[in-house]
């Protein structure tokens, strides 16, 4: 080669090199800066008691940096007009299960999960997780999420692969396997004969009796990428073993539970149908109630004095109820009591006025039917603006993160969604949004993606026979 050629050859290096640095310093501060102009009709805030006229939120990067109405539009900015919607903070589930397969059928449903390898398990929840999303829940609090016999984390996995962007889906602060006592709501074990599975489970599995045997169960979730720990403090519906609402958990066992997730800094939701276990619970110093179906109202009393949150999940009682018969008998008669009561007590807490925040059990009927849950607390008498406080400023502050999200402002998170018309008019427009924005960044503006098999749109068939 001549020294000309390679002179030539050295500044055209030196070119491409100056051009490459030129655009990708140009692609990353356009990333940085591109400022995009949310418009609709109404807004929403997170926190007001009415919807604000000709909604405008300004969204640079990932952070709101205004919003309200009629605010002026900073020039050269991506303006996407959405027309006679209302604009919200995304909405957030305060009880979902994006792992749990759903099936209308419980005996189907145990089965299979004895059948399915929990890697397959894993796989599908990514389809659940996007469905979530595209429905407008930005952020989720998932509450349980075990395999019998199987030490996977797969809540974990799904969180950090969200965080990571390898797949789409909402904000996740996870409980991994939650805690119970033996014999209790959350041992997997319960129901079958004695000895099947060779053994009973320990405080690694999330079952724990005792103070000390609590302490070791909490410590062992967050070690293991727990964000929040989730127990059983009462019967359930969905296990065989027990009476819906007795207690499961001693005074003396719930004030550890309490008193060492608080030490780690994590908020404690118990998931509780009896009155008794509530009230205790409540003395303990839980965050949340979860269901809470026979709470009595001086008991909704004590809640409202220490600020506790109800996180009724109308949504899935509801759900048994319409599939009763696919139940086992046992569980027909735990649902039923526990969907008889639970009307007057969430009508009780509304009238109360204690905080509640909404949250569904999604995993126990379809992922992406979140929102179905807002129509139902405002049937059972809570206005449909607390509602959508309930799904969006509430939920952040039990999830002690209302600092980043929850409300329409400057320097929170952009995470926004879109829907049809008025909600105060109409709250079954929260079931058809159309626009999710998270992280300022677009996940869906029109028709969501189809669900899969995994995720039927409608009722499940049950077997013939
Ligand atoms: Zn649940």
């Amino acid at each position: 080669m001549k020294i000309s050629q390679r002179v030539h050859c050295r500044s055209c290096v030196r070119f491409v090199l100056a051009a490459f640095v030129f655009l990708v310093c140009a692609i990353s501060i356009s990333a940085a800066d591109q400022t995009v102009v949310l418009k609709a009709a109404r807004m929403f805030d997170g926190k007001s008691k009415a919807l604000v006229q000709n909604g405008v939120v300004i969204v640079q990067g990932d952070k709101i940096v205004d919003a309200g109405s009629n605010v002026a539009i900073p020039a050269g900015a991506q303006v996407i007009d959405l027309g006679d919607m209302t604009l919200s903070p995304g909405f957030m589930d305060a009880h979902t299960h994006l792992t749990l397969d759903f099936t209308g059928n419980f005996n189907e449903k145990r089965l299979k999960e004895f059948q399915t390898n929990v890697s397959e398990m894993a796989l599908m929840a990514i389809t659940y997780a996007r469905a979530t999303l595209e429905a407008g829940f930005t952020t989720v609090r998932d509450l349980g999420s075990r395999f019998a016999g199987s030490p996977e984390f797969v809540d974990v996995a799904l969180r950090n692969a969200i965080n990571h962007g390898i797949t789409p889906g909402p904000h996740m602060l996870v409980a991994t396997k939650g805690i119970g006592a033996t014999g209790g709501h959350f041992d997997s074990t319960g129901g079958y004969r004695d000895k099947l599975f060779g053994r009973e489970p320990d405080p690694s599995e999330g079952i724990a009796d005792g103070p000390d045997e609590i302490r070791k169960a909490v410590r062992f979730e967050v070690k293991n990428g727990a964000n929040v720990i989730k127990a059983a403090v009462s019967g359930g519906v969905l296990s065989l073993a027990d009476e819906v609402d007795t207690p499961q958990f001693t005074p003396a066992e719930m004030a550890a539970l309490v008193d060492e997730s608080h030490r780690l800094r994590k908020k404690v939701a118990v998931h509780c149908h009896g009155d008794q276990a509530a009230r205790e619970a409540i003395e303990a110093g839980v965050d949340s109630i979860e269901h809470g179906s026979f709470m009595k109202p001086e008991t909704l009393q004590l809640m409202k004095t220490k600020g506790t949150y109800l996180v009724p999940t109308l949504m899935a009682t509801e759900y048994i109820m319409s599939k009763i018969d696919s139940y086992p008998l046992a569980l027909q008669a735990k649902a039923k009591a526990a969907g008889a009561a639970r009307s007057e007590m969430f009508r009780n807490a509304v009238k109360m006025g204690v905080k509640i925040a909404l949250g569904t059990d999604a995993g126990v009927f379809p992922h992406g039917d979140n929102a179905k849950e807002f129509a139902l607390m405002v049937g059972l008498g809570m206005q449909p603006i607390d509602a959508l406080r309930s799904g969006t400023s509430n939920d952040a502050d039990l999830f002690g993160i209302a600092q980043a999200v929850g409300t329409l402002e400057k320097g929170k998170r952009a995470d926004i969604v879109a829907m049809p018309g008025d909600p105060t008019a109409d709250i079954t427009a929260t079931e058809r949004v159309s626009f999710v924005m998270k992280e300022g960044k677009i996940i869906r503006n029109g028709p969501a993606t189809p669900r899969t098999a995994a995720v039927p749109d409608d009722d499940v068939d049950l077997p013939a026979d």
